[in-house]
């Protein structure tokens, strides 16, 4: 999914791929599996897994659109999406130094930028330093004022109530190794390419 919404030829490939899975040549269209496939076989959309949605399987119906697919340009939703951009308007929106040092930091080790800052989850009351929709991630960014004895206990109940609710909270303590913790995460960050 992350590759469909960086590389914007991605998607065409996929769309391409389908084609050819479906019997069709993704070029001319044309259809190769005229006379082996009627409308869906065991070589393209029919399987065991399937059987139930057998009768409403229909190669035909898809070609049209993936021909479109594979002919397209995917660019992520709400425009300019240049990681350069992006970056910028995650900076704009950083609450401290210290948040921007942190972006600046997964920006220079090319990690995976967060999808928002200063995100508010309404049904935990809080508003996360930064947030990764796809992986319902909270990243907090925990300066000085974090070690308060009052602030430690209110952040741990935080945490605790948006595990509940399924999220995932990373914390990067402001001396913390931050690379150790990136490192212990690749699934939502990436692996580090500086
Ligand atoms: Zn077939």
């Amino acid at each position: 999914m992350r590759q469909i919404t960086e590389d914007p030829a991605v998607l065409p490939i996929l769309a391409g791929k389908a084609l050819e899975i479906c019997h069709f040549d993704p070029i001319t269209l044309e259809d190769k599996g005229a006379k082996t496939c009627g409308k869906a076989c065991y070589e393209c959309l029919l399987d065991y897994g399937n059987q139930p949605d057998h009768k409403d399987l229909n190669r035909h119906s898809i070609r049209d659109l993936l021909a479109e697919l594979s002919k397209s340009e995917c660019r992520p939703a709400g425009g300019t999406g240049s990681r350069a951009e992006r970056m910028a308007a995650l900076l704009k929106r950083c609450d401290s130094k210290l948040e921007q040092r942190w972006l600046n930091l997964v920006d220079n080790l090319k990690l995976n930028p967060p999808s928002d800052a200063q995100y508010l989850i309404e049904s935990c009351s809080t508003k996360p330093d930064f947030f990764y929709s796809e992986y319902s991630a909270a990243i907090y960014i925990d300066g000085p004022p974090h070690d308060e004895p009052d602030q430690i206990r209110s952040d741990e109940a935080i945490t605790q109530r948006l595990m509940e609710m399924g999220y995932a909270v990373i914390r990067f303590h402001h001396n913390a190794n931050w690379n150790e913790i990136f490192n212990r995460h690749p699934d939502i960050f990436g692996k580090s390419r500086a």
